[in-house]
């Protein structure tokens, strides 16, 4: 990098915003394959791993409930094991690399665990793959959060970003991010967009020459992250953001009214919650309700949570909602939401495996405690269950029969609880053809996925984005054809995928008959407002 003039890298927006701040540059190899060394270097590449993992864990063990340290102890414990990497030692000097001799250590004992009788055991399989996956990750040099001070406008400028690393990093120390790999339509966008953190991805820049710190301009408008910015560029900087902070207080000023098309439509405007603990500070009068309730992200830690921990985040967010439904969605784990020890581990195409309800009835053990859990917090209002991935109507049936027996089972126990509305999120296609078909109280399109099977374009892939088109005819057909189904049954329907939240998409679902939506937090004040100037 020459040492004066401006750079500018292009990439594509998937987090609106604009951020002036240094850089911390981390060059994650998630994703792309080490290059193997010498037996030597293998060997002290793995022990190095192993080390830093200990270390990571043991941080993590401080400040972790009782339930989460008990599995970091185990996983500790087995760390501590001296012959644990001597099968290793011995493949590395056999030629093989330091990441298959680990996760052959770790396959071998994962297959003793997984064959045990006793539960207690075979559960213990699950933190085993955690743990396989940490080392990996350090091996791979994936496993560093990268820090900035607090309150710092610090730009993160990555390779990739997974959705867990993602909700580990604390994000009072950024103010953006940019990756040189990603998609605008992954979990991870989605989880910036509902952050309000301007994100680039596919940066078309070359990490491997840029030093730490450098200032740069994040323009998550136009898509550009411009380094060392000359001043004619801190100056359209400057101007930007006024620009974004006066449409910005234009907008807010929608937020406590209902929203109201320019024709006098009413529009139910929704909020997706990502993150149930962020909700207490943001105001239940701005919205309509919850829409969506992403549960998969209760699920990253190290072991699942059970009931108790489930019912009570459930609870907090009904109680928060005062009276306005609360839809939470039942786990939808698999696609680029991997849980280890609960998705299928080697899947060809995550994205059509065991996923979302498939996943869910595979594992009525998994799927019994959530559903517990979410008929007891409907005992204290309108909660809503949605099911994700649904694809043929008998799913419905067998997830009615399981709500009905744990129903029955929390009523013999004397414990509180209530028969939830069930409905069903339309993402798959089969199910948009034939939505009336199924025997549910609401409807929920998925249109981020919606989109992807559609297209038949992964939305994890930033390379395929052109093809991967909300406004496809064949999606917005199926988008109409799922409102009239809803409207013929007398059924809600919503939008609750990225699409609802975006000005140009916005007016094409109102005009589809559309009445209710499903947005971001952060977008709530710009969606009533988009909706405020449609005229219809
Ligand atoms: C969707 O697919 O549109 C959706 C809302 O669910 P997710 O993005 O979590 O898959
Ligand atoms: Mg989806």
């Amino acid at each position: 990098m020459s040492r004066k003039t401006e750079l500018r890298w292009r990439g594509t927006v998937a987090s609106r915003g604009l951020v002036l701040g240094p850089v911390v540059v981390r060059r994650s190899t998630e994703g792309t394959a080490r290059r193997q060394g010498t037996p030597d270097e293998e060997w002290q590449a793995l022990t190095d791993a192993v080390e830093r993992t200990q270390q990571r864990l043991q941080g993590l063990a401080e400040t972790a409930d009782e339930m989460a340290a008990e599995v970091l102890e185990v996983q500790l414990a087995i760390l501590d094991d001296e012959g644990l990497l001597d099968p290793a030692r011995e493949a590395i000097e056999g030629g093989a690399p330091a990441d298959r001799a680990w996760v052959d250590v770790l396959g071998d004992l994962i297959a003793v665990y997984e064959a045990e009788e006793d539960e207690y055991f075979r559960a213990r399989a699950a933190d085993l793959k955690d743990l396989r996956d940490s080392v990996l990750a350090a091996l791979n040099g994936a496993d560093e959060v990268p820090v900035a001070t607090e309150g710092s406008t610090a730009i993160l400028v990555d390779r990739e970003l997974t959705p867990s690393r993602f909700l580990e990093m604390d994000w009072t120390r950024f103010r953006g991010a940019a990756l040189t790999g990603g998609s605008a339509t992954s979990h991870v966008a989605m989880l910036a967009r509902s952050r309000g953190i301007p994100l680039l991805v596919g940066l078309d820049g070359d990490l491997s020459a840029l030093p730490q710190a450098v200032e740069a301009v994040l323009d998550a408008e136009e898509g550009w992250l411009v380094l060392k910015p000359e001043e004619a560029t801190r100056a359209a900087f400057g101007q930007a953001v006024a620009a974004r902070a006066k449409e910005a207080e234009q907008q807010a000023a929608y937020l406590a009214q209902p929203a109201e098309t320019a024709g006098g439509r009413r529009i139910t405007v929704l909020m997706n919650v990502d993150d149930p603990g962020a909700v207490e500070a943001l105001d239940p009068g701005h919205c309509d309700g919850i829409g969506l309730t992403r549960t998969e992200f209760l699920f990253t830690g190290s072991s699942l949570p059970d009931e108790t921990t489930q019912y009570q985040v459930y609870a907090a967010l009904v109680r928060w909602a005062s009276g306005r439904p609360v839809t939470i969605r039942t786990l939808d784990a698999g696609g680029d939401k991997p849980i280890a020890g609960l998705t299928p581990d080697g899947e060809m195409n995550t994205f059509l495996g065991v996923r979302g309800i498939r996943l869910s009835l595979a594992r009525p053990d998994v799927f019994r405690v959530q559903l517990r859990a979410l008929a007891r917090a409907a005992a204290l209002g309108p909660l809503k269950v949605m099911c994700p991935m649904v694809t043929v109507p008998e799913e419905i049936v067998q997830v009615r029969e399981l709500l009905s027996q744990v129903i029955m089972d929390l009523r013999t126990e004397g414990t509180a609880c209530a028969m939830p509305q069930l409905g069903m999120m339309v993402e798959v296609p089969a199910a948009a053809l034939r939505a009336g078909g199924f025997a549910v109280d609401f409807y929920s399109i998925g249109s981020n996925d919606l989109v992807q099977y559609v297209t038949a374009t992964a939305r994890d892939n930033g390379a395929l984005a052109p093809l991967h088109n909300p406004r496809d005819p064949a999606v917005l057909e199926l988008i109409g054809r799922v409102v009239k189904a809803g409207a013929a049954a007398d059924r809600e329907v919503s939008v609750c995928g990225d699409m609802a939240a975006e000005p140009e998409f916005l007016p094409i679902l109102l005009g589809l008959g559309l009445s209710a939506v499903s947005v971001a937090p952060a977008a709530l004040a710009r969606v009533k407002a988009t909706i405020a100037r449609f005229d219809g």
